[in-house]
């Protein structure tokens, strides 16, 4: 029998997505679809792209992303998560970023999930977690006392 080698370069990862409430697909208003994307939904549902796009997608600043709903645990998620299980329900017909995400060994979605069960002594707990992206800027300010670099911030954007 062929001995195992394992490397020091495999790619390990430390989250688990069948653990998770799928926090990426609930806390994201905008997840992104490109046209390959939609041909794909379309594929998926055997649809014309015509109706993938209108059933499916929709405009949001501009930018064609995944249709959204009411969720049980956050304010809303995809259209396409089954809110019992927490999983995809298009897991091969799903976007190019939803294939991609997190995009490194670390979730932090998933380690925020497991610092609060150890925090709150409760293996079932959920922290339920909004994001808001807001953009600051770093201005020089100065008063009799001298000059110091301050974060503005700037207006507010949620996504
Ligand atoms: S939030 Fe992280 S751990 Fe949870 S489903 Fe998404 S990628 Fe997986
Ligand atoms: S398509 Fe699937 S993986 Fe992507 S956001 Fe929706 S439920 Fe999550």
């Amino acid at each position: 029998m062929a001995e195992r080698v394992i490397k020091d370069d495999q790619p390990r990862t430390y989250f688990d997505c069948t653990k998770c409430p799928a926090f990426c697909c609930s806390i994201y208003e905008r997840v992104t679809v490109t046209k390959r994307d939609i041909n794909r939904l379309a594929k998926h549902f055997g649809v014309s792209v015509e109706d993938a796009r209108r059933d499916y997608t929709k405009d949001f600043e501009g930018e064609r992303v995944l249709k959204r709903v009411k969720d049980v645990i956050f304010d809303e998620t995809c259209m396409f998560l089954d809110q019992k299980t927490r999983g995809c329900t298009i897991y091969h017909g799903r976007p190019g970023v939803c294939r991609s995400y997190p995009g490194r060994s670390r979730c932090a979605y998933y380690d925020v999930l497991k610092f609060e069960r150890i925090q709150q002594g409760d293996e079932n707990v959920v922290p339920v977690v909004k994001i808001i992206f807001r953009e600051v800027e770093e201005v020089e300010v100065s008063d009799e006392d001298g000059t110091e670099e301050i974060y503005e911030w700037k207006e507010r954007t949620d996504r």
